[in-house]
């Protein structure tokens, strides 16, 4: 008999846990409608209507379920292409951004708030500290080996290495993430790092700085 060894022995988790609501435990982390992952910087840690999963399953009518979610909207800054910060200081007046719950990103200086352990060496390119996951591409359409490979929620397909099962926000449905199918791979509680979306983030931060007078957060919405 051959014995199967576990391809994610080396798996260590990214510490990311998306609206991970427990009767003990309430984490700052949502994966939204969009696929983006943001930190909520509120005392109510709850779910939102737009948070993925509770789009996914409000069908449901579960009472125990619908209790943990706050009838409110997260705002995703990496889909609205402003920081919450300078949305608030444009648009404080207004009573949607009044009742907005203060969200951020996924980024590297959050990360690193997050992990006090991280050191900038953990984010060289091609580095990522096992942390971040680089977007997969194979220009010469080499043979993969799909266990590497997850399609994560916000549309991008990245690399991860060492191997390691599914997470919160590898996709669930058509097309489902192709990684899933394989043995032993079960589905973790933890998210994948997508280094694109994270970059992308960081630029709608830095540019942030000044006054942004040209949104208008109730159009469009
Ligand atoms: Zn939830
Ligand atoms: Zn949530
Ligand atoms: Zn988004
Ligand atoms: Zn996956
Ligand atoms: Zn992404």
């Amino acid at each position: 008999m051959i014995e199967m060894a576990n391809v994610y022995r080396q798996y260590v988790p990214t510490g990311i846990l998306p609206c991970a609501i427990s009767a003990t435990y309430m984490g700052a982390f949502h994966l939204l409608r969009c696929g983006h992952i943001v930190a909520v910087c509120d005392d109510n840690h709850q779910c939102a209507r737009n948070c993925l999963h509770v789009v996914l399953t409000l069908g449901a009518g579960h009472e125990a379920f619908h209790k943990h979610i706050k009838q409110d909207e997260l705002v995703c800054p990496s889909c609205f292409k402003i920081s919450f910060s300078t949305l608030k200081a444009n648009f404080h007046d207004t009573p949607l951004v009044k009742a907005l719950r203060p969200t951020v990103s996924l980024t590297r200086s959050l990360l690193k708030r997050l992990v006090p352990a991280l050191s900038d060496k953990d984010f060289l390119p091609n580095q990522y500290g096992g942390l971040l996951s680089a977007q997969y591409t194979n220009p010469n359409q080499d043979f993969l080996d799909y266990r590497q490979i997850h399609h994560l929620s916000c549309g991008h397909e990245v690399w991860a290495l060492p191997m390691r099962p599914c997470a919160a926000n590898c996709r669930k449905t058509n097309p489902m993430c192709k990684s899933h199918g394989f043995p032993q791979n079960a589905t973790q509680a933890d998210a994948i790092i997508c280094s694109e979306c994270m970059l992308k983030a960081e630029m709608i931060e830095d540019r942030n700085v000044g006054p942004l007078l040209t949104f208008d957060p109730l159009e469009g919405k």
